[in-house]
């Protein structure tokens, strides 16, 4: 029967948010992906559910999210903590930041010295302060998106795997196996939004950026409780970048890491639960990025995770390339037919908002009533 309420194409964070909105309201649903279990950029990120650095329209979807992490760790058994996030300031600009951004909310404060000892194992020289955000979350992206699958699976969503779509229209979506119809179609592929819809892609300025990564076997004195963020986040993420005090410290980083500034740097980590830290990350943006993945970039995170971190150097696990989309606005939200919804996080922000992303759009575009489970 290839007749579904619902069809989605992509099984990443943003298509099984659209599926879990969808087999809430108790429709008939596909997933539609090439590949034989989600893949792409939901399993290659740090699982940092980066909420209160967020503003605007990104911050509402992050909000949605956050209850919807919450509920479908319960519901689909998986791992999430409500960890907040840190974020260390080792010069007197980064700390300024913090400072400013600790005015404008409650959910950032700055940690005292038996806090930031138990919570982060982070070297006393240089370091000035750590920032506590609460609101944000963890996850283990290895393991979250193949357990949303499975609960969605069990609750009757249908998964079309090593299935290519080939296009879309109203009502009909033709893929390397036949022709599925639906009410409402779904496309959350991510940055191979330029195959289906070139024209959409070029419009919105849509490329690729991909990023660097690694994970390495470490030994530290305490666990790290939470996602770690540096001055080189400060100035990526829309809560800090909007700061007066940011563009002192953008300024002062570039000047002085012009080789950290080529890398297009954000310098974070995060621990899984196995103890092993993942270590990045550097971007690269062009409509098709290069896939050799320069040694220059690994070095420098070994490096600076080090001079971070009370430890000895650490063991390399493993390498890998991510890619997202990249437009000139946070997100693409474009009804490109009747029924038809294109939908991306088109920044690196996908984790955090994502679900919420799709629970919001899906409701608005399609006139669905709100759910009455997981919008906590
Ligand atoms: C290295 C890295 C680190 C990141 N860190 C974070 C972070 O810590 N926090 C955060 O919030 N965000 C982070 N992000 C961003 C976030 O991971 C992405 O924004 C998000 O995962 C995108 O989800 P998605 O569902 O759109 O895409 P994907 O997970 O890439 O899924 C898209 C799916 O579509 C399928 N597909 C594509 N074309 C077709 C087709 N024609 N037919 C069938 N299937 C198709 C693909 O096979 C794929 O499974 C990071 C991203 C990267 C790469």
């Amino acid at each position: 029967m290839n007749r579904f309420d619902v069809v989605v194409v992509g099984s990443g964070i943003v298509g099984l948010g659209a599926a879990y909105a969808a087999v809430r309201r108790g429709l008939r649903v596909a997933v539609v992906d090439r590949t034989d279990a989600p893949v792409g950029a939901s399993i290659r990120n740090f699982g940092h559910l980066c909420i209160g650095a967020q503003t605007g329209e990104a911050r509402r979807y992050a909000d949605i999210s956050r209850g919807l992490w919450l509920q479908l760790s319960r519901d689909a058994d998986f791992w999430v903590r409500e960890s907040g996030s840190l974020i260390a300031a080792r010069h007197d600009d980064e700390l300024a930041v913090l400072e400013a951004a600790s005015r404008d909310g409650e959910d950032l404060r700055m940690l005292d010295a038996a806090e930031l000892r138990q919570r982060a194992p982070l070297r006393a020289e240089g370091l000035l302060g750590v920032a506590h955000i609460a609101t944000d979350l963890q996850t283990n992206p290895r393991t979250a998106g193949a357990a949303i699958v499975r609960h969605l699976a069990a609750r009757g969503v249908e998964f079309r795997w090593r299935t290519s779509v080939t296009g879309v229209r109203s009502g009909v979506v033709e893929t390397t196996r036949g022709v599925l119809s639906a009410e409402q179609i779904v496309l959350a592929v991510n940055h191979d939004i330029d195959q289906l819809l070139p024209k959409v892609a070029e419009d919105r300025g849509i490329i690729r950026c991909a990023l660097d990564m690694m994970r390495v076997a470490v030994t530290l004195p305490r666990p790290l409780s939470a996602p770690l963020l540096t001055g080189w986040s400060m100035v990526r993420y829309g809560r800090f970048a909007v700061l007066p005090e940011t563009a002192v410290l953008r300024s002062r980083l570039h000047a002085e890491r012009p080789d950290l500034a080529a890398l297009d740097l954000n310098q974070m980590y995060t621990q899984l639960p196995d103890g092993t830290l993942i270590v990045g990350d550097s971007h690269a943006n062009a409509v098709q990025p290069e896939p050799f993945q320069p040694e220059v970039a690994f070095d420098a995170f070994l490096t600076e995770a080090q001079a971070l971190f009370e430890m000895p150097t650490p063991r390399v696990l493993e390498r890998w390339q991510g890619v997202y989309a990249k437009g000139r606005t946070e997100f693409l939200i474009e009804q490109v037919d009747d029924g038809v919804l294109a939908l991306a996080a088109t920044t690196g922000i996908g984790m955090t908002t994502g679900l919420g992303l799709a629970e919001d759009s899906l409701t608005t575009a399609f006139g669905w009533e709100s759910a009455t489970e997981g919008t906590a």
